[in-house]
């Protein structure tokens, strides 16, 4: 039997705990792979509450494991902490500022990891003292997942198999709106063709060279002819990254394009990728050049679990919202005058829409204030990619987004920077560690709950995990 306000209590105790987490983390504003003193802080928070914590894994010096327990089933709380470039902006101000000190092309938390980092966080050392007190069996990892923007630090980790024997993974995002991520997202799959030819003077001796170039064109042409050939949603975008040269009288002996691949899953990724470097191999072969072909890293698809993500839904409505001062709802409304105005009224369409809700109730709403119905819905599938489609492929997944900003709130921008440290992030984080803590309590309270959330997991992944991140790449550190 889960005594939930128990668990709030524990995770209510370390309220100052998280705090102090997400403003340090907010103040480092780290960007990927150089979150030292982000990991730092936060593995070392879990440390003192009597995590086992083991620093620098996966060849990544700033991915951690915080774990706790030996017996009982395995819950992974992921946590990120990484900043964005040229984000830096003072906390709490209505205009577009620099912090004291720095200059404007400094990083700073444009999409409120921060905040994430803090929140899951909360939930590890909350969760770990229920299960202390009432001697409830269970395993905590707190994952410390690096570089989420840039990097991709959870696929390292899946490649390692850090993942692969967690129950259930939880995670979460801090956004403008309270709901459960239901839809899929892009699996994407990186490549670079060298192409290698024979250099010449283009007038003089034009048929002893044997152009690199012209490998690319044709190549790109083979690509845009495969476009009609695959899965009406996947995705071929193309640059070049060296052309050969500026002079047109020389026959190019070196160029090389750069792909992305995208597809709804993986594995139409994986086959994608197969056709184009044949096209890549059929370039040269027209152009007696030759090719290198280099699979760089990738991201798998988002698999929402349907029971997991039920189970959240209900631990969101159970913990609700939080309350918010007058002067909070006024910090968000000083904030929402600065959004254009089309555009805050599209984002208040679209939570209306979510929450099957009259636009109209978000009149004079400056924070969410509603906790959309879990629409599960995984052949939708959202424009962008995310190293959290990996720990999907790895184990059971589930994830939510909690209003920690002021409706309307554009990622990454300073807007978001500015808000990532005030009092509403503060109750926002700390709301959803509680989220976090209570959806993992349910499932370790009730084994079917794991039971059936692993059945479906096998149902979606019958090929298992395949990484689409090659396994010489390394991380770029
Ligand atoms: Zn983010």
């Amino acid at each position: 039997m889960i005594d939930k306000n128990r668990l709030f209590a524990r995770i209510d105790d370390v309220r100052d705990v998280i705090a102090k987490a997400n403003d340090d983390v907010w103040n480092y504003a780290e960007v990927y792979f150089k979150e030292f003193q982000s990991a730092d802080a936060l593995a070392k928070a879990a440390q003192d509450f009597g995590f086992e914590t083991e620093m620098g894994v996966c060849g990544m010096p700033t991915a951690f494991v915080c774990k706790w327990g030996n017996e009982g089933p395995k819950i992974g709380i992921l946590a990120e902490y990484d900043a964005l470039d040229a984000l830096n902006q003072r906390s709490g101000c209505f205009e577009k500022q620099a912090r004291e000190n720095h200059a404007e092309s400094d990083p700073g938390h444009g999409c409120g990891h921060n905040s994430l980092g803090a929140g899951s966080l909360g939930a590890a050392i909350g969760l770990k003292k229920y299960c202390e007190e009432n001697d409830v069996k269970a395993q905590i990892y707190f994952f410390g997942c690096p570089a989420e923007e840039n990097g991709s630090g959870k696929v390292f980790m899946a490649r390692d198999g850090l993942f692969s024997d967690m129950d259930i993974c939880l995670t979460w995002h801090p956004g403008d709106g309270n709901s459960i991520t239901g839809t899929s997202s892009l699996a994407s799959i990186s490549v670079k063709y060298k192409f290698y030819g024979v250099a010449s003077h283009a007038a003089a001796v034009p048929h002893l060279g044997r152009s690199a170039l012209d490998a690319c064109e044709l190549m790109n042409v083979g690509a845009n002819y495969l476009r009609e050939h695959i899965p009406s949603d996947a995705r071929i975008h193309y640059s070049y990254l060296d052309a050969g040269g500026k002079a047109p009288n020389v026959v190019q002996d070196y160029a090389c394009t750069y792909y992305f691949i995208r597809a709804p899953k993986a594995k139409q990724a994986f086959e994608i990728v197969d056709r184009v470097d044949d096209i890549a191999r059929g370039a040269a072969l027209m152009t007696g050049t030759k090719v290198e072909i280099e699979h760089m890293d990738g991201l798998s698809d988002y698999i929402p679990n349907k029971v997991l993500g039920q189970v959240m839904y209900e631990s969101f409505k159970e913990v609700g919202l939080p309350e918010y001062t007058q002067r909070e709802i006024d910090m968000a409304k000083s904030y929402a005058d600065t959004f254009d105005p089309q555009a805050l009224a599209a984002a208040k369409a679209q939570l209306a829409k979510e929450n099957r809700i009259d636009e109209t109730a978000y009149d004079g709403v400056y924070i969410d204030n509603t906790i959309a119905p879990y629409d599960h819905n995984p052949e939708k599938v959202m424009p962008g990619s995310t190293d959290v489609g990996d720990v999907s492929y790895c184990a059971p997944t589930a994830q939510f987004t909690a209003a920690t900003v002021a409706i309307g709130t554009p990622g990454h921008s300073w807007q978001m920077t500015g808000q990532g440290a005030v009092s509403y992030a503060h109750k926002g984080t700390v709301n959803a560690a509680k989220v976090l803590a209570l959806t993992a309590l349910k499932a370790i309270d009730d084994p079917s709950i794991i039971e059936k959330a692993k059945a479906e997991h096998a149902k979606n992944t019958p090929d298992g995990y395949i990484c689409p991140t090659d396994p010489a790449f390394m991380p770029d550190l």
